[in-house]
């Protein structure tokens, strides 16, 4: 029997915006099984924060509109459930972790009383063993002395502690599954490998299905089980994490990893993929990524490529995936 937790299926989502219709989610299709990390990787305005949204039910609508696909979530689409339905499934099934812990935790309230609250609230426990329920989850996360700083306020942790009591927050109540959405950005080199690690131990540990939102492919590397690599709202390459890194399938995959500082490169001029991303109220026609590609063909400019299928596995958005792969074998 599949194990799947959660199957994403050629999702569109729209903004209508004053300038027109922003075309962020095109045709999205990921799954992710129990137990497994997929990373979502993309830059800015990829579509990989708005998917992620929507499967938590927390897009602002409007401006944002579902125009399609489906969202399953252990069977069930999310999409036809009420907001009632939805709530009760937020929290309790599943999680979402911040890039911004300042702001998604409530300063005027202590951390025990926001851990606490989600024992209270979808437990029914006392407020005693919820704070007692709230020390034993700081502890979880390795935040020192979490009997005597449970009564403290987040503006009182550094940056890397409240990523931590917001992983506590997100785990609080054992989810199937949680998404984080770039957990580490704001946080320095050593403490993002730290919350790293955190999310992988509690992961393997709780058996939980995570997709790991990010815009940086080094630090995925050691975390992930797959990834999907977006571009102007669609999925332009799947793979597991380590067939990605060996061979990359897609040209823009291919130049995302060239532009990881790497030591065996030392003294050499890093890459960095020329122009910027395409405005998603208007995508080039053909394959979005055309204007940037390096093995960009005339057929590009006019044929969107589909997803091709690479193997069992693998999946690649470009009409000349083979020579992408091969090329990098060379
Ligand atoms: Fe580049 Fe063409 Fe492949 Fe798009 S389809 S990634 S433009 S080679």
């Amino acid at each position: 029997m599949s194990d799947t937790l959660l199957e994403v299926r050629d999702l569109r989502v729209e903004f209508r915006t004053r300038d027109g219709v922003a075309k962020a989610v095109n045709g999205v299709s990921y799954a992710v099984d129990a137990g497994e990390t997929l990373a979502v990787l993309g830059e800015s305005g990829s579509g990989k924060s708005v998917t992620a949204q929507a499967v938590m039910g927390i897009l602002d609508t409007p401006p944002a509109r579902i125009t399609g696909g489906e969202i399953l979530f252990k069977g069930r689409d999310l999409l036809t459930l009420k907001e009632e339905a939805r709530r009760r499934i937020r929290g309790a099934e599943m999680a979402m972790v911040f890039q911004d812990a300042l702001s998604a935790l409530n300063p005027v309230l202590t951390v025990g009383d926001q851990l606490g609250e989600m024992f209270v609230v979808h437990r029914g426990m006392s407020k005693r063993d919820a704070r007692a329920k709230a020390v034993e989850l700081m502890d979880r996360v390795r935040i020192p002395a979490a009997r005597e700083r449970v009564g403290q306020y987040p503006h009182q942790f550094s940056g890397g502690m409240r990523q931590r009591i917001m992983i506590a927050m997100a785990m609080a109540l054992e989810p199937a599954l949680i998404i984080a959405d770039e957990p580490t950005t704001a946080l320095d080199v050593t403490v993002q490998a730290q919350i790293m690690e955190l999310l992988a131990e509690l992961r393997r540990d709780l058996g939980m299905g995570l997709i790991l939102i990010t815009h940086d492919l080094g630090v995925v590397a050691d975390v992930a089980d797959r990834i999907a690599v977006m571009y102007a709202g669609r999925i332009v390459e799947t793979a597991p994490v380590h067939d990605l890194y060996k061979e990359p399938a897609h040209p823009y995959t291919a130049g995302l990893l060239d532009s990881i500082p790497r030591l065996t490169h030392k003294g050499r001029e890093l890459y960095a993929i020329k122009g910027m991303p395409p405005s998603l109220l208007d995508i080039p026609p053909g394959c979005p990524f055309h204007p940037r590609c390096p093995r960009a063909r005339d057929v590009c400019r006019i044929d969107e490529p589909p997803l091709h299928e690479v193997s069992d596995e693998r999946g690649s958005a470009c009409h000349f995936w083979k020579e992408t792969l091969h090329a990098a074998d060379s």
